[in-house]
């Protein structure tokens, strides 16, 4: 199983003379966008998750605490730790800090599942969901100025965002090939803690792929690699320096 993850651009609510609610504290919605492959009969269909929370609550746009909240409710969804055996997490390099390795061994180990982590250098990858990030957002754009009057914004609070997310978007229209076949809305209320030392540490840079055994213990590569050996981790990987290097003693 595949999942990937990465933040989109806040949305941005429009008000017009309307006050905006008083419960927020702001009039901008933070969402962070998780993609999951699947295989299905030898076809490879997609499911998004959107976890759309107050910038004002969960401060931080890249706080761990948020990112591993969200992560385990799609795991739970998706029953990772119940015949899932390995899971290949994708992203950017901004995820690339020490809280994310010790939640990544942590969860191995909880759920008995293989997890690496792959990412991409900087302006590559994303491939097929690329596009999915900006779905909600336009689509919520283009509805507000086609409903909106000068009193009534439809989508002014995090809730109508979610609410709209799951009344419109949630079952995209079919089609052949890969695609995206559900999408799931969720309004992240709770604050969540930042993690200490959410930065990067040094040499994480050189290491692109890291990856935590179901005892929950952490390895680095170089690289990320797809072949068969890499992604059922039976056999030799044919790359060369494909080894894994314990990421304990030198990078964590
Ligand atoms: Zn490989």
């Amino acid at each position: 199983m595949v999942v990937g993850l990465d933040f989109s651009r806040h949305y941005e609510f429009f008000y017009s003379n309307v006050i905006p609610q008083q419960s927020y504290s702001t009039s901008k919605a933070s969402i962070l966008v998780v993609y999951v492959g699947r295989r299905d009969a030898g076809e490879v269909y997609y499911e998004t998750f959107f976890f759309i929370t107050d910038p004002a609550v969960n401060r931080q746009q890249k706080n761990p605490g948020l990112v591993h909240h969200c992560l385990e409710i799609v795991f739970d969804r998706v029953g990772v730790g119940h015949g899932v055996q390995y899971v290949h997490l994708f992203s950017d390099g901004e995820f690339k800090t020490k809280p994310h390795f010790t939640w990544l061994g942590q969860t191995a180990k909880k759920r008995k599942t293989g997890l690496t982590w792959n990412y991409y250098a900087p302006n590559h990858g994303k491939g097929l969901y690329d596009g999915e990030g900006g779905v909600l957002k336009n689509c919520a754009r283009q509805y507000v100025l086609n409903k909106g009057t000068k009193d009534e914004q439809p989508i002014s609070t995090l809730e109508e965002l979610v609410a709209f997310g799951q009344e419109h978007l949630a079952k995209p229209p079919a089609k052949s090939g890969p695609c995206v076949r559900q999408r799931y809305f969720f309004h992240v209320k709770e604050k969540l803690k930042v993690p200490k030392e959410a930065r990067q540490f040094t040499g994480s840079k050189s290491f692109f792929a890291y990856r935590a055994d179901k005892k929950g213990k952490v390895h680095a590569r170089l690289f990320s690699c797809y072949c068969d050996a890499c992604v059922t981790r039976e056999g030799d990987c044919p790359r060369p320096s494909s080894e894994w290097t314990d990421a304990k003693t030198g990078y964590l």
